[in-house]
């Protein structure tokens, strides 16, 4: 493993502009979780061990098995499972491991067909495309959306991908404040205005893109308000629910479950299927004239490999699952243990006097320290107590505020987040021990 010694591989623009001592604290911070893992990751992580050695690290060959709080396993379904695992299998058997082929020319199989039918349904769209990459979904789609004569209106805080798939496109980028719906309307009201005299407004379409659940904050979008003020500035409203399909709603349908709104209110649904379905890559659902016509656009469909076969299985019977098609109350089970577990943390941490950010439902459950330089030391103590944790900051976060995000499963048990509960206890008690003595003693 020397090869991962080398792994920041920082491009040479971005060395030459970020000082040293903010790449220092963020080298630090990326190395907190960035081991590799043998082994499913789900209620437990087998992480390789590492050794420090001048200049970094080495791996040397032993292991280290943790709770998991690292991956995005929040139903639970990476971890082997009988329905989805055999549905994987004999996919291998009838399709093979790839369809060696974009969508447009001969990688739809009638698997790829069922797997956007059983998708639409579930989030209650008329259709559905899927991709083989959740980051690649969100990166190629705006530019088969927006022109230069469109404005697209972005939350502050959205993911790389959105905000790299919007500058793509050459249309005018608006960003409003991280879920602040006072300056959203500001914005589509001043943009609006500029198409004086009041005969026709300026813009072609107007696109509002936010998350349904912020990934390093753990809140929810405001879309009960979205929807209102995308409906009374006659825009489209696009949510991406990699965080939130799966993981939030009484059925697992995402935000408009949660909040009890028509999904075809919503122009677009977009997510990953990385997360909550234990599979990979992403999708898009929307009206049917808006996929018949991506489906012609749409940069993937023609550039790039199309879904794997086990992955599609993975995704059918997981969905399937928690219909209750499949292994009738499994699927039940899953979504009041998800539910049950991130409040169950999220509310234990906050007893416990710790910063904890987001919605008391959400799965992602990002906890901050006073003094942001200690979360590697956090980690790492929690990484020896057979806790695994991952550590995010700059650029995903300000340098300051750099957190532990900690990602809820539904295949952890309560006595799982009992210990969690102690053990983090017991670190943020050492960690502020420390601190404190080296004040009070100057040392
Ligand atoms: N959208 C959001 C909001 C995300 O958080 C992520 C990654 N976690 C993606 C898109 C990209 O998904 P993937 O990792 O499946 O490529």
């Amino acid at each position: 493993y020397e090869f991962l010694v080398e792994s920041n591989g920082y491009a040479p623009w971005y060395t030459a502009f970020e000082s040293f001592y903010v790449r220092r604290l963020k080298t630090r911070i990326d190395d907190c979780f960035a081991r590799p893992i043998h082994g499913v990751p789900g209620r437990y992580i087998n992480c390789f061990n590492r050794k420090a050695i001048r200049g970094g690290f080495v791996y040397d060959g032993t292991s280290n098995e943790c709770l998991n709080l690292s991956s995005y396993n929040y139903l639970g379904f990476a971890q082997s499972h009988g329905v989805c695992t055999d549905a994987a299998l004999k996919s291998v058997d009838d399709y093979g491991t790839s369809v060696c082929s974009p969508r447009a020319h001969s990688g739809t199989s009638d698997l790829h067909l069922e797997c956007e039918r059983v998708i639409a349904d579930f989030v209650g769209k008329e259709d559905a495309i899927i991709v083989s990459q959740g980051y690649g979904t969100n990166a190629n789609l705006f530019s088969s959306l927006a022109d230069s004569k469109t404005l697209v209106i972005s939350d502050e805080l959205n993911h790389a991908s959105i905000r790299f798939g919007i500058r793509l496109t050459g249309a005018v980028v608006k960003v409003f404040k991280h879920n602040d719906m006072k300056d959203l309307e500001k914005l589509l009201r001043n943009q609006i205005a500029q198409g004086q005299p009041k005969t026709h407004r300026p813009w072609k379409k107007i696109i509002i893109a936010v998350e349904g659940l912020y990934s390093m904050e753990g809140n929810l979008c405001n879309l009960p308000k979205l929807v209102e003020l995308k409906e009374k500035y006659k825009s489209y409203l696009f949510v991406d629910e990699a965080h939130s399909i799966g993981a939030l709603g009484p059925s697992g349908k995402g935000v408009c479950d949660y909040f009890s709104i028509d999904p075809n209110r919503i122009d677009l649904l977009m997510g990953t299927l990385t997360k909550s379905f234990g599979a990979t890559g992403g999708y898009f659902a929307g009206d049917k004239k808006i996929i018949d016509k991506l489906r012609i656009n749409y940069i993937s469909n023609n550039y790039t490999e199309s879904v794997p076969p086990p992955v599609l299985a993975q995704i059918i019977s997981s969905l399937r699952v928690i219909r209750g098609e499949l292994n009738p109350g499994e699927g039940e089970e899953r979504l009041q243990r998800i539910a049950f577990n991130s409040r169950y943390l999220r509310l234990g941490l906050k007893k416990l006097g710790f910063i904890v950010y987001g919605a008391d439902d959400s799965p992602v459950v990002p906890l901050l320290l006073f003094l942001p330089a200690k979360m590697p030391a956090l980690s790492r103590m929690l990484y020896d107590m057979g806790i695994a944790v991952v550590i995010v900051s700059y650029p995903a976060t300000p340098i300051i505020s750099a957190r532990a995000r900690l990602c809820v499963s539904a295949a952890l048990t309560k006595e799982d987040l009992d210990y969690i509960l102690e053990k983090i206890n017991e670190v943020g008690e050492l960690i502020y021990l420390k601190f404190s003595s080296g004040i009070a003693g100057g040392s």
